[in-house]
């Protein structure tokens, strides 16, 4: 078969990027294909064409590739310039509902924004990517996807030597705060513009006749990143790496790095080996929300208002109330995960005392288990505060409530032991685990026995890595 790509990103945004072809793979193996995923972009592709196409190793017909110039702040600190150092856009398909995705390779070799980088990526890493990505479609969060892992035949130079592969993603846009960030630090207004229509032409097709589009759109984006956290929040994921560069403007959890699922809730919880400070931990994720927000903000300024004072006071208005909705978004799923139905004042008072009261439990069983209290007894390390607070949550929830629960929170997550299993069996060539994972983690509401437990004790602490 044939892709249908068109190159939108390309047309409506020159000087955005630069034109240049990955490196070609040099005996690529197809490791992992998204069937479903691929039927959802209405693609009807041989392994064989998988197998070429996503390594780098031929071209699919009518592919443009292109590395998108981007800026961030990594771990607050300004870079000007990162860009696609390691990623390559073929273009965008038109899925049969309309909808509209790039297709870009990760791994596939050096670019003009390469800086000291191989522009390589390892199977395991690669792997992961898919693996946490797609649990988070199996569970309905704004995710961009992988279409398809390839090994390249490759050896990359990590700490030590590994097999390269390339990861074919899906996504419904690369445009970044970083994107915004790039031009807006060079005084490039104009392509703010551009790239400001463009997203709303995108991603926000109902705000382009608004009265304030740019300021319409800075709301619009503030809602889906908080719904977002909100979400991330609720599956106790700590994304490990939210520098703007990695704060997607369409909504999605977007650069699956170090990111990994927390087991027993510490709200302090950081995975990454090089976050230090705790910047990304867990319960920090809602204040990096606001804080990216504000960078955002920061870009679009010339486009709020002509009078800079004007343009940082609307902008601070907008920054202000950011706080509150996500903490409405966070109650929201706190209702879903606890089984509420309908608001009630006493809900957020009700999800907070849980917070203190499950310390050091499981996240994930915890409320899987809920209506269970033989299995709870189990699960809280102190079960005093649980025992309080149960009977106020049992009065609230009301009848039904453990269907909506088995419903709500997920059985089956990708627990870091599973994942660490899965990638280096991987890694050594046995793809089996990997499959079992994958199988399990994309009907996350199975009990699927062998995949529910948390970690065996001596497995941690639970340390991840960038896997650049
Ligand atoms: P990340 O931490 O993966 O979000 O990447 C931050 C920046 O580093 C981006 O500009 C990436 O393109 C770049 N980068 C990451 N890994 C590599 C690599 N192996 N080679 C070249 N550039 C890379
Ligand atoms: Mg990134």
């Amino acid at each position: 078969m044939s892709i249908a790509f068109d190159h939108s990103y390309a047309r409506d945004l020159p000087g955005t990027y630069l034109r240049v072809a990955p490196d070609p793979a040099p005996a690529p193996r197809l490791l992992a294909l998204n069937t479903p995923l691929a039927a959802e972009l209405g693609l009807d592709i041989t392994e064989a064409e998988a197998t070429a196409w996503f390594s780098g190793a031929a071209l699919p017909p009518g592919a443009d590739p292109i590395a998108q110039a981007y800026a961030g702040h990594q771990f607050g600190g300004f870079s000007p310039q990162l860009g696609d150092g390691r990623a390559h856009l073929l273009g965008e398909v038109i899925a049969p509902g309309g909808r509209r995705f790039d297709i870009q390779l990760k791994g596939s070799g050096r670019t003009p924004f390469s800086r000291g980088g191989d522009g390589k990526a390892a199977v395991g890493p690669m792997l992961r990517e898919f693996l946490i990505s797609e649990f988070m479609a199996a569970m309905g969060v704004p995710t961009t996807r992988a279409l398809a892992v390839v090994a390249t035949g490759e050896e990359i130079w990590r700490e030590t030597k590994l097999p390269g592969a390339v990861l074919a993603r899906v996504a419904a846009s690369h445009l970044r705060v970083g994107t915004f960030q790039f031009f807006a630090a060079r005084g490039e207004t104009a392509k703010v513009r551009a790239l400001a229509d463009h997203a709303i032409a995108r991603h926000y097709p109902d705000l382009a006749g608004a009265e304030t589009p740019y300021l319409a759109l800075f709301d619009a984006v503030a809602a889906r990143q908080a719904r977002l956290i909100a979400e991330w929040m609720g599956l106790g994921f700590i994304h490990g790496v939210m520098n703007t560069d990695n704060m997607a403007i369409s909504g999605e959890t977007i650069d699956y790095g170090p990111c990994a699922f927390m087991e027993a809730y510490a709200p302090g919880t950081v995975f990454s080996s090089i976050d230090h400070q705790g910047r990304y931990a867990y319960a920090n994720q809602p204040l990096i929300l606001g804080w990216n927000l504000a960078r955002l903000a920061e870009t679009l300024l010339p486009l709020f208002d002509p009078v800079p004072d004007r343009a940082v006071e609307i902008a601070n208005d907008r920054l202000a109330g950011i706080a509150d909705r996500y903490r409405a978004e966070w109650v929201g799923v706190m209702r879903r995960k606890l089984g509420l139905v309908g608001e009630e004042p006493g809900d957020a008072a009700l999800a907070d005392d849980l917070m203190a009261a499950m310390e050091g439990a499981d996240w994930t069983l915890t409320f899987r288990r809920l209506a269970d209290e033989a299995a709870l007894r189990l699960l809280v390390p102190d079960f005093s505060r649980m025992e309080a607070w149960l009977p106020r949550w049992r009065a609230r929830a009301g009848d039904g409530a453990e269907g909506r629960i088995a419903r709500a929170n997920p059985a089956v997550i990708p627990r870091n032991h599973r994942v660490e299993d899965a990638l280096s069996a991987a890694t050594a060539g046995d793809l089996a685990p990997f499959h079992a994972l994958l199988a399990a983690i994309r009907q996350p509401f199975v009990e699927a026995e062998p995949f529910i437990l948390p970690a065996p004790t001596g497995f941690g602490p639970y340390v991840t890595f960038c896997g650049t």
